[in-house]
């Protein structure tokens, strides 16, 4: 099943087109879809079921917002490939991940404009995000509690990142427009393997990034064990699951977007991101 965010109403995606939840379901199911996530399995049961689904829409990726709009909690993880931990010049991570808030007021839709703050270094780092379907607290690992996967961009402008004597990674990458999210969310019994996803992203045609979510030194279900030992993962929280190597601080020369720039990401079976660069902001 895959659902989106179409002008702020819940929606299934159906071969391509858009099906309003609320009305398909005659009232059953609110249209906001952050609401959805507190009744994921009654939900999920429901489409399972659902016989003469109205006809969908067509629709433009601009209007798409976050399948996921408004979190109580979004939770990144850092560090999360070898490749990347690398290039960062930090250790692998061994028993727990650097872990940071992404605030939620950054999170938009796919399709977007992003202003560059002035004077920064912004750079990019395409993640897989998971959607939190069920309440996790001390849970084991596994993916029980997943509502599903989508696409995300964990944008980070590196010196407000890196300012202060101690790193505060999570204002650096809250700015205004610096978690697109989408363009819908995937539930995991539509991935062959939802442990092996290829992903990447490029700049105006040419790749930055590119590997596979079966290098993450922490899974999904490994990463709902871990961060549910400490505070519990609530039904429609995001987590960022972190990013692959080839990230603008880790290159020679180092490289940030810059504006006029088109960024475009993707995950393998989900779809993709696209964020067109301004300046001044
Ligand atoms: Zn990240």
């Amino acid at each position: 099943m895959r659902i989106a965010n179409l002008s702020g109403r819940l929606v299934l995606i159906v071969a391509g087109k858009a099906v309003d939840v609320e009305r398909a379901a005659q009232g059953r199911f609110a249209a906001d879809p952050q609401a959805v996530y507190d009744r994921w399995a009654e939900f999920t049961a429901w489409a399972a079921t659902a016989t003469d689904l109205p006809e969908g829409v067509d629709f433009d990726p601009r209007d798409l917002g976050s399948p996921v709009p408004a979190p109580r909690q979004v939770l990144a993880v850092g560090l999360n490939y070898g490749d990347h931990a690398k290039e960062s010049g930090f250790a692998v991570p061994d028993t727990l991940p650097p872990v940071f808030p992404k605030y939620a007021s950054a999170i938009t839709g796919p399709v977007t404009e992003v202003a560059l703050p002035a004077g920064g270094h912004t750079d990019w780092e395409v993640e897989l995000v998971v959607a939190i379907g069920s309440r996790a607290y001390r849970a084991e690992p596994s993916w029980e509690h997943v509502a599903g996967l989508t696409v995300g961009q964990d944008l980070s402008e590196r010196i407000t990142q890196l300012a202060g004597p101690a790193p505060q990674f999570g204002l650096g990458k809250s700015f205004p427009g610096f978690a697109p999210v989408g363009p819908w969310l995937v539930t995991p019994d539509e991935f062959d393997d939802p442990d092996d996803l290829e992903l990447g992203c490029s700049i105006n045609g040419e790749e930055m990034q590119k590997g596979r979510t079966r290098d993450l030194i922490f899974s999904v279900p490994a990463l709902i064990a871990k961060l549910s030992a400490v505070l519990p993962l609530l039904p429609g929280d995001l987590i960022f699951t972190g990013t692959p190597a080839g990230v603008g601080l880790g290159r020679t020369p180092q490289r940030w977007l810059a504006p006029g720039d088109e960024l475009v990401s993707y995950v393998e079976g989900i779809g993709e991101l696209r964020q067109t660069c301004t300046g001044g902001n």
